[in-house]
């Protein structure tokens, strides 16, 4: 069995691989996009012009519904674990075939073409086919916009199947529920079905791409975001959800290349994407002026309320979801470089959002610190939004991107490992969570925007080079002393407690998680890495 390809030589020339749908609009402006998602009553303009819409039931990912199809191309390449969940082909075979079925009797459906990867040596072309004009525009924002010459003879290498109204009957369809992602590489093809949260598009071409990029072409895909200064220097950021990429990524005094998925290549940083995907609570004009000001006409924003009465958004009401969302494309943020490439790393910065308020908020790694964090992948969210609920949440995922890494996770250290040791790059741990406290504990809070983008200039400007440092007897990193523009007090997290000991047995609990996290690693890594843990 093969895929049809939905040939659409041109914008003018449709001649089109489904049957029956008579209605296909193929490559819509943003302007036509927004206008039909209002026309069908999916949308609404806030009071700057931005189209605000709902994603319907789900508001975020759904990783225990994405699967991967089991053949003989992957069967022994993908790390199969609770991300990499198989399904058979003949499953895969017949979700296409209710997905096209469904998609040929819509009365109207959304085609568009678009592009991955900044550097033009990786480049792959993406076809997606959507239910919703504003999965489109979706796309539109976060994907690269092939020019109208490119589009003359676009051939796409991926297609993307997104029919949100499609419930799937999980006995006939091997899935667990009614929604599914499912990747196909033998196919090249993604078919979503049952869930419109636009985030399964991008992240379905991200999983791909963190297969292809290392697997078959020798480029370490990441989950980071990348900037780059006057001089030249290219920053990259990793951190799993909510640690800052994006907004830390967005700095006035140095251009974005990208917020959220990057390739490294022997002499380049390339972004996947063309465009940002923002969370938006609690988002206000004085803490993250590019963000605020990106949500401005053509900008989609997912799952936020209106303040009763206007069309003004309410980025404090979480009560849709915590995982607001704005998307809009890279030149949005003033000063985005095009196209988004930018030179070999110089530092690398480790975020995490620590709500135990353990680790230190800048730190200097060495190269086995620095490995062992990038295999640990650690993370604390709070743990939710629910009253009674005060625990921080700890997450161990590997390579700050477990969920979309096809591969095992040894495979992106070891090239991270290699590029790092080549290009003798400065390695920071960054905890943007709490301070003073635990998450819930009252005398704990988040620690300020504005010292965490202090400490991330100083260590990009040298400043922390002439620094004197002390080093943590719990996990052993060198902390610097001193950070232009942050309150000495805080660069030490023992300090901002007022119960020294209960600060002990918090790091001491933390360390112990990191050490059982590991033992699954141990084995397979370097004596300096399995010594660069914690040192209780
Ligand atoms: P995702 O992978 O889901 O896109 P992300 O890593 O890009 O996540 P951000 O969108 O940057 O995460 O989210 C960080 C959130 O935390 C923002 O809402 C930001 O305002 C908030 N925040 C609060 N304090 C800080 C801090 N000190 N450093 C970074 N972000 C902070
Ligand atoms: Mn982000």
């Amino acid at each position: 069995m093969s895929v049809p390809t939905i040939a659409i030589p041109t914008q003018k020339l449709l001649k089109i691989g489904l049957k029956a749908a008579n209605n296909i609009h193929y490559q819509l402006s943003p302007k036509e996009l927004i206008e039909d998602t209002i026309r069908i009553g999916e949308g609404t303009l806030n009071d700057g012009g931005a189209l605000v819409i709902n994603t319907g039931e789900f508001t975020g990912r759904s990783p225990k519904d994405k699967f991967t199809v089991k053949d003989e191309l992957t069967e022994n390449t993908v790390h199969w674990n609770e991300f990499n969940l198989p399904i058979e082909e003949k499953y895969f075979e017949i979700i296409l075939k209710k997905i096209t079925q469904y998609l040929d009797a819509c009365e109207e459906i959304w085609v568009r073409d678009s592009y991955a990867c900044a550097d033009k040596r990786y480049r792959i072309n993406i076809r997606l086919i959507a239910e919703k004009p504003w999965t489109s525009l979706f796309a539109y924002n976060m994907f690269l916009r092939p020019t109208e010459a490119e589009l003359e003879n676009f051939n796409p290498d991926w297609q993307i199947l997104c029919a949100p109204g499609l419930k799937l009957d999980p006995k006939e369809c091997g899935t667990r529920q009614h929604n599914a992602a499912v990747i196909s590489f033998k196919h090249k093809v993604i078919l979503i079905a049952g869930t419109g949260y636009t985030g399964e598009t991008k992240k379905g071409i991200f999983s791909i791409l963190n297969y292809v990029l290392p697997h078959e072409k020798g480029v370490l895909s990441m989950h980071c975001s990348a900037n780059i200064g006057e001089k030249g220097d290219t920053a990259v950021f990793f951190g799993l959800s909510g640690t800052g990429k994006t907004t830390l990524s967005a700095d006035p005094n140095r251009k974005l290349i990208g917020d959220d998925e990057h390739g490294w290549t022997e002499d380049s940083v390339f972004n996947f994407e063309g465009g940002c995907y923002a969370k938006c609570i609690g988002l206000t004009e004085e803490k993250e002026p590019a963000i605020y000001k990106a949500v401005r006409p053509g900008a989609l924003v997912e799952n936020t309320k209106f303040i009763p009465g206007t069309n003004k958004i309410n980025f404090e009401d979480g009560s849709i979801t915590e995982n607001t969302r704005v998307s809009y494309p890279l030149h949005f943020i003033p000063n985005a470089i095009e196209p988004s490439v930018g030179n070999t790393p110089k530092n690398i910065f480790f975020l995490t959002c620590d709500a135990y308020g353990v680790l230190p908020p800048v730190s200097k790694l060495t190269a086995g610190q620095a490995m062992y964090q990038f295999i640990s992948g650690y993370t604390a969210k709070v743990a939710g939004t629910e009253t009674g609920i005060t625990e921080p949440k700890p997450t161990f995922s590997a390579c700050f991107g477990a969920p979309f890494l096809p591969l095992h996770p040894a495979k992106y250290a070891e090239m991270l490992g290699k590029k790092m040791e080549r290009n003798k790059v400065n390695v920071w741990l960054i905890n943007t969570g709490w301070t003073g406290g635990a998450h819930g504990t009252g005398s704990g809070s988040r620690i300020k925007l504005s010292y965490t983008r202090a400490m991330i200039t100083a260590a990009l400007e040298g400043k922390l080079d002439k620094s004197e440092y002390a080093f943590d007897p719990v996990f052993g990193f060198a902390v610097p002393q001193d950070c232009p523009g942050v309150p000495h007090e805080i660069l030490n997290p023992r300090n901002t407690w007022t119960n020294k000991q209960a600060y002990d047995e918090r790091a001491t609990f933390l360390a112990e998680l990191f050490k059982k996290n590991f033992l699954k690693y141990a084995d397979g890594v370097s004596k300096e890495i399995a010594a660069a843990g914690p040192k209780i």
